[in-house]
């Protein structure tokens, strides 16, 4: 039976003052809605006890196995406020899909993609008020799901929590997009083949913390990870996936090889790249041809995408060797590209792919 996450029937809401006390400086993933999703599962039962409630603790037990084997997956999605008032999630089901499959990955239940999008939604209807209408602001969506059998044997939980939680967010550059400069990782690896690249939990953004911090210490904000095996062929950011787009117009990125996270926006771009007079590749990129196209002026732009950010150009490479930079102020199609994606998400141009679903 599919669940419903019914509102509650005197639910308490927070003054408008403190939602504008948000809204003027929201930063990212900072700020809780009212409200929030839950659903329990177990052997026994099944999916059930699915509610919304007040945004409050979760008590767990120490030997909550979630503490102990990072039995955990997550997902982000947004929502946004059209011009008209109205309230847009972009793609949800492209998210309930991945869910999926990062729940079959980390040997979780599955929670059927349409109760994700019920959950989602139903956390936005109640807190709609929440969603912020100014340039780029929206609210970001975070379902997870954990282990939550107190047991330390080694084996998946046989009981589950499942929850959404809510955050009104800004524009990820307050001062206008601005490239960033990433740093080539080759001691550290995020994930490695038949690992968990392509299931969004936890513990790969775990793995990923140290070389990051390694990163801002070279003076650059994000790294490039490259696959674990021959330190040669580039995988994506921490959280991102990467592209190159080439003077042939040609819009290049990593084919998914089981260890690069199958992005929404990824996807997304590679959808509407014809539609920018972009040619979309998807094939293996080595850190050479980057790093050689650079210098020759085969490759003219690199970006990183995911929903946070949507669009991040990339203003140089950095390794042991040297630092390769990109002449941002030649690029042509990533700002395009970006304010494409943004136009659809806000409503401002037609959503000829059928991505937008409307909340409220
Ligand atoms: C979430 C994520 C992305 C981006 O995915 P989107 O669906 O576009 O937000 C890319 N790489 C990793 C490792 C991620 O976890």
């Amino acid at each position: 039976m599919a669940l419903s996450f019914d509102l509650p029937e005197n639910p308490s809401f927070l003054g408008d003052d403190v939602i504008q006390g948000v809204w003027a400086n929201p930063g990212f993933g900072q700020y809780f809605t009212d409200h929030m999703a839950l659903a329990n599962w177990s052997e026994e039962s099944g999916w059930h006890n699915d509610r919304l409630t007040e945004y409050s603790q979760v008590s767990m037990e120490p030997a909550s196995a979630v503490y102990h084997y990072a039995q955990e997956i997550f997902e982000g999605l947004k929502a946004y406020r059209h011009a008209d008032g109205s309230v847009w999630l972009f793609r949800p089901d492209a998210n309930a899909r991945r869910f999926e499959n990062s729940a079959h990955r980390l040997a979780l239940p599955v929670l059927p993609p349409e109760d994700f999008v019920t959950s989602v939604r139903q956390l936005t209807a109640l807190d709609s008020r929440w969603v912020p209408g100014e340039e780029e602001q929206s609210l970001y969506l975070r379902p997870f799901m954990m282990a939550a059998e107190n047991f330390l044997g080694v084996r998946p939980a046989h009981s589950v929590l499942y929850t959404v939680i809510a955050s009104p967010v800004g524009a990820y550059f307050a001062g206008g997009v601005a490239p960033v400069d990433i740093w080539i990782s080759r001691d550290f690896s995020r994930v490695a083949t038949g690992g968990t690249g392509s299931a969004k939990c936890g513990g790969n953004y775990a793995a990923s913390l140290l070389p990051q911090e390694l990163a801002y210490d070279k003076g650059c904000s994000q790294v490039l990870f490259v696959d674990a095996a021959e330190k040669r062929w580039i995988e994506e950011l921490g959280g991102m996936n990467f592209f190159m787009i080439t003077k042939d117009d040609e819009l290049v990125t990593p084919e998914l090889n089981g260890n690069i996270l199958p992005g929404v926006t990824r996807d997304s771009i590679l959808t509407v790249a014809p539609d920018l007079g972009l040619k979309p590749v998807e094939r293996p990129i080595s850190v050479d041809e980057v790093t050689g196209g650079i210098t020759s002026g085969e490759i003219r732009e690199l970006f990183a995408c995911g929903t946070a950010a949507v669009i991040t150009p990339i203003g140089s490479l950095k390794d042991e060797d040297g630092e390769y930079r990109i002449d941002t102020d030649k690029a042509t199609h990533t700002i395009p590209l970006r304010n494409h994606l943004l136009d659809i998400q806000y409503g401002r141009v037609a959503d000829k792919h059928g991505w937008m679903q409307q909340v409220c």
